[in-house]
């Protein structure tokens, strides 16, 4: 069986729901963030220590919780012969229910690589770093570049990740006069070029090798930067995903941090234009006899369900809900779209008695799960745009399809 990405990605945060609501009734539920290349010899001897520590706490239930979760720790990790490619995570905690309390496991492998190691002890499970890796995962390639050293990174959605840094051996020019000062020059310019070259092969390397890379910034303090731009020192493949050059003080991880800071206005400038351009292409459509464009909830859904919607797009403000409801009294079941979920009230049209919500789904969530069965993208679009507004006169719902179905 093989799930696509966004199949995992949805399981996932169905579950990250469900730990996300586990309360522990004191700081007694365990965490663990385990990266693929931990030693697990180190991990077990720290929660040996851990173990030890935690015979000191004060409220006995309290000490009994951690200490078993640590046990329960222990004899997982034992089983583990190796950590999986993007490593490990693993909650254990005991969970009140009712009147016995029962000791929970989860075990979970990453959709992205740990790169920190964790423990965390808490009244609830760390889930955040599970969080971040739902997030939109735009891929761009990061290199600060002067002619001292060089940094290259990669940002994953809001992630950032050093890859590789890169010490330059050029000399400092300095002033000596005459002959021996050409000559000195001369060597420091064929160092530099020296250096440049070995830069750019590595971040061409790691760049050629990022799946689905968006694009590349370049920074760097002073106009070194532009000139390994101009000089064109980058792979072309590379070279041609440059989408921007960047002033940044600092050429090491800090210098990275910086470049991703200061280029926001560039990334929000890509966001708004790729969402111009969506709500454009669907205009387009819709304006021609028998175009590939369909709008309105109802209709958006039945394209969806023939598999004949390319991509999604939707307002940021719909955030209406598809309930299922019920009647106790009689057994009527029936759904609806309602805009506000804690004040939805109806009568049953049956016997007159007041529906239950039985399940709810956000719009967003319903089309998500619809599009995913078919391999649809969905585009969420935001208001700040004269697109975004001509979204909302189609009903905040539209669709791009791939074919339109007979029938
Ligand atoms: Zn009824």
């Amino acid at each position: 069986m093989t799930e696509t990405s966004s199949v995992v990605l949805h399981k996932l945060k169905k579950e990250l729901e469900v730990l996300e609501s586990k309360k522990g009734k004191g700081t007694e539920l365990i965490t663990l963030y385990i990266p693929p290349d931990k030693n697990l010899n180190d991990v077990m001897a720290q929660m040996r220590e851990e173990y030890s520590q935690a015979s000191n706490i004060k409220s006995t239930r309290t000490r009994k919780n951690v200490l078993s979760a640590l046990e329960v720790i222990m004899q997982r990790l034992k089983l583990i012969k190796k950590v999986p490619e993007n490593g490990l995570v693993l909650m254990v905690g005991t969970i009140p229910r009712g009147i016995k309390d029962k000791i929970e496991v989860y075990m979970i492998e990453p959709p992205e690589r740990i790169t920190t190691y964790t423990y965390h002890c808490d009244s609830q499970f760390l889930i955040e770093p599970l969080k971040d890796m739902l997030e939109e995962k735009d891929t761009y390639g990061l290199l600060v570049v002067d002619r001292g050293e060089a940094t290259i990174g990669l940002l994953k959605g809001k992630r950032i990740e050093v890859v590789r840094r890169i010490g330059s051996n050029v000399p400092r020019k300095h002033g000596r006069g005459g002959q021996s000062q050409r000559r000195f020059e001369r060597l420091i310019e064929i160092a530099a070029h020296e250096y440049f070259k070995r830069v750019a092969r590595y971040a061409s390397e790691v760049f050629l090798n990022t799946p689905d890379l968006k694009g590349v910034l370049i920074g760097g303090p002073g106009p070194t930067k532009e000139f390994f731009v101009k000089e064109g020192y980058l792979h072309p493949e590379v070279q041609k995903r440059i989408i921007a050059t960047v002033d940044t003080s600092y050429t090491d991880d800090y210098g990275i941090r910086e470049l991703v800071d200061n280029a926001s206005e560039t990334f929000k400038d890509l966001e708004v234009t790729k969402e111009k351009n969506l709500v454009q292409r669907f205009m387009k459509e819709v304006v021609k006899d028998d175009g590939l464009a369909a709008y309105g909830e109802q209709e958006v859904k039945d394209y969806l369900a023939q598999g004949a919607v390319d991509t999604v797009l939707i307002s940021e403000d719909i955030d209406s809900y598809r309930i299922t409801v019920e009647c106790s009294s009689c057994g009527y079941r029936g759904e609806r779209t309602v805009r506000d979920l804690k004040g939805y009230a109806e009568a049953c049209p049956k016997c007159g008695e007041d529906l239950e919500v039985k399940d709810y789904q956000t719009t967003l969530d319903e089309l998500q799960e619809l599009a995913d069965t078919t391999g649809a993208k969905v585009e969420v679009i935001s208001n700040e745009t004269e697109e975004g507004q001509q979204l909302k006169a189609f009903g905040g719902i539209a669709a791009i399809l791939r074919f339109r179905p007979r029938g």
